[in-house]
């Protein structure tokens, strides 16, 4: 296989360790270019220092070191505001004034258009349309990511996402043994992310756990401190087999093949 350029789209440092860094290792170690590119700082972020741009500096110092340890060539942030959640996971009311969400979608897909042009981009990487959970901000990596392919002309477009399917299985069995709090509610997993049977990409990433998890570790504003049951911190005591196991695999859906397809590198079938 020649060497490609990969870009993968995020909307907050540390959404690249979680979805999409063992994928990312993996094509860098293959002697692929890997870029890099953030909406926002992730400067409303939860962690123990208040939300702010001290916070939005130290993300990004996060970033690029998580970044050196996948490989990346090249790391780009295009500078909008972290939109935030509200307390209920909405969007939230109060907001920065540049916030991703309230930013022209066309003016921002120009923006990373301009980056996947200068790098001759074969391949670009955003989310579902669901915005996985459905962060407003990753809605809008779904919204702006699928217009700057359409302007620079970018060959494949892959959609991160995670298969819903045995983490519903997974939530379902736990909830017979287990009371959740009153506030989380299986059901908002229904139609989170994708189903199996969208899924055309299975990512076997267990060679690459290790630059995962030191991925995952570099975002430490958000995996230390304050309540101990964030998403990173929780992730980051999975023992090393588990680990593995449970990370060892990448998800993406292609939506220019049909349902069924299964493929297990981001490269595969090259469109014509
Ligand atoms: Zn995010």
């Amino acid at each position: 296989m020649p060497p490609r350029t990969a870009v993968f789209f995020h909307a907050h440092p540390d959404d690249e360790a979680l979805l999409t860094a063992g994928t990312m290792a993996m094509l860098a170690a293959e002697g692929h270019r890997v870029v890099l590119v953030v909406a926002t700082a992730g400067e409303r972020g939860l962690a123990e220092m208040e939300p702010g741009d001290e916070l939005g500096e130290t993300r990004l110092e996060e970033l690029y070191a998580s970044a050196a340890l996948l490989g990346c060539a090249r790391v780009e942030c295009l500078g909008y505001g972290d939109s935030g959640l509200s307390p209920k996971g909405g969007i939230a009311e109060e907001r920065p004034d540049n916030a991703f969400i309230d930013a022209d979608s066309e003016e921002a897909a120009k923006a990373l258009a301009a980056i996947l042009d200068e790098e001759g981009a074969d391949l670009l990487s955003i989310y579902d349309p669901a915005g996985g959970y459905g962060h407003p901000d990753h809605v809008q990596v779904h919204r702006v990511g699928r217009r700057a392919a359409e302007i620079a002309g970018t060959k494949i477009v892959l959609e991160a996402t995670v298969n819903r399917d045995p983490l519903l299985r997974l939530l379902r069995m736990a909830g017979k043994v287990y009371r959740f709090p009153p506030e989380f509610d299986v059901r908002t997993f229904e139609s989170a992310y994708s189903s199996s049977e969208t899924i055309t990409h299975r990512v076997n990433v267990r060679k690459y756990a290790r630059q995962k998890r030191a991925s995952m570790a570099a975002h430490a504003s958000q995996a230390t401190g304050g309540d101990s049951d964030r998403t990173l911190a929780v992730m980051l005591k999975v023992p090393g087999p588990l680990y593995r196991l449970v990370f060892g695999t990448e998800w993406f859906v292609r939506r220019d093949l049909p349902p069924g397809t299964r493929l297990s590198h981001p490269f595969d079938q090259w469109p014509r």
